[in-house]
């Protein structure tokens, strides 16, 4: 039987470690969450992120904006979280309405506030393995391996999918040198070869293309650790809801070749809300220390 990577029991133990360490803080750190429009699945993120927030005693200011709203109203409101004191991370909900340049307005948030990890400053610093804010999802990843001990050290990591929000800061987190790291890794796309003589040759093979149940047995060596970042929903009349969730890899199927493997749902999903609360720890404590000096 493979061992299932559980990301609710990871996710509540960095819940509640962060939750500690914030009762010893003489001030809350605070995260701003930004919504534009109405789009459900991200009005249900909010919600989750303002959850976790009321969980582990982080202040959340919640700013909204209209569907309709410009790229100015949005400007403003980051010009303000970038300024104010209480606002420790900023948290800009994606995707953007299509008339929102959101490379753009990502770039207005101030790298010391950035949580999501995705300004250019700060994927710069996460390549040259300085000290820096990982996006949410590929750090949980990181941070799920740790809590396994599972050491990526020397291994070969087979990454499906180049987007980046988690294969490209994935790779660069897993090939630095250092603890948890140190790992040989390949990214495949929608334009590689030989797909599966490459993910056959994955000592650990991370799914990330959002294609339902894409990864099937005959890509996988036996004993691999799977990793399954995807989260799709296919439809299932059987349901009340109509739909399932499923991931990027064929669980039934590929589970009992592996030695690990993550779910879907209650794998990496739990991770990406885990971490962003830890950026926005790491970033609240980064503004004391700068207060200190
Ligand atoms: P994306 O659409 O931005 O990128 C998909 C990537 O997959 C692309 O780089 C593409 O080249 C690659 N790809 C597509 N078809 C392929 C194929 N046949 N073979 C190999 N590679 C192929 O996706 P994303 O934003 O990185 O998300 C990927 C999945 O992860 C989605 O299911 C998404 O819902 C999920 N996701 C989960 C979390 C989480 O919190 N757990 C966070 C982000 C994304």
């Amino acid at each position: 039987m493979p061992t299932l990577l559980n990301g609710n029991v990871v996710c509540s133990a960095v819940k509640e470690d962060l939750k500690k360490e914030i009762e010893t803080f003489e001030s809350k750190p605070g995260l701003a969450v930004i919504l534009v429009g109405d789009n459900p699945a991200s009005k249900a993120y909010v919600g989750m992120k303002k959850k976790t927030c009321a969980e582990i005693g982080v202040h959340s200011v919640e700013f909204k904006l209209d569907v309709d709203d410009n790229e100015d109203a949005l400007i403003e409101v980051i010009d303000e979280c970038n300024r104010r004191d209480d606002i420790h991370g900023i948290l800009l909900q994606l995707p953007l309405p299509d008339h929102f340049d959101e490379d753009k307005m990502l770039q207005l948030i101030d790298p010391r506030k950035d949580v999501d990890g995705f300004h250019p400053v700060n994927v710069g610093k996460l390549l040259i393995g300085l000290d820096t804010f990982k996006s949410c999802t590929p750090y949980g990843v990181f941070k799920m391996m740790d809590y396994y001990d599972i050491d990526p050290a020397g291994k070969h990591v087979v990454i499906l999918g180049r987007s980046n929000i988690v294969g490209k800061p994935l790779a660069a987190i897993l090939v630095q040198k250092g603890r948890g790291a140190n790992a040989t890794v390949t990214i495949c796309h929608s334009r590689t070869q030989n797909l599966e003589e490459i993910t056959k040759q994955a000592d650990i093979l991370v799914a990330a293309i959002g294609i339902p149940e894409f990864v099937k047995p005959e890509m996988v060596k036996e004993d691999a650790i799977v990793i399954d970042v995807g989260i799709n929903r296919v439809d299932d009349a059987s349901l009340e809801k109509g739909y399932k969730l499923v991931g990027d890899v064929d669980f039934e199927s590929v589970k009992d070749k592996t030695s690990s493997i993550t779910p879907v749902p209650g794998g990496v999903g739990p991770m990406t809300i885990a971490m962003l609360m830890t950026n926005t720890v790491q970033a609240y404590k980064q503004s004391q220390a700068v207060l200190a000096i």
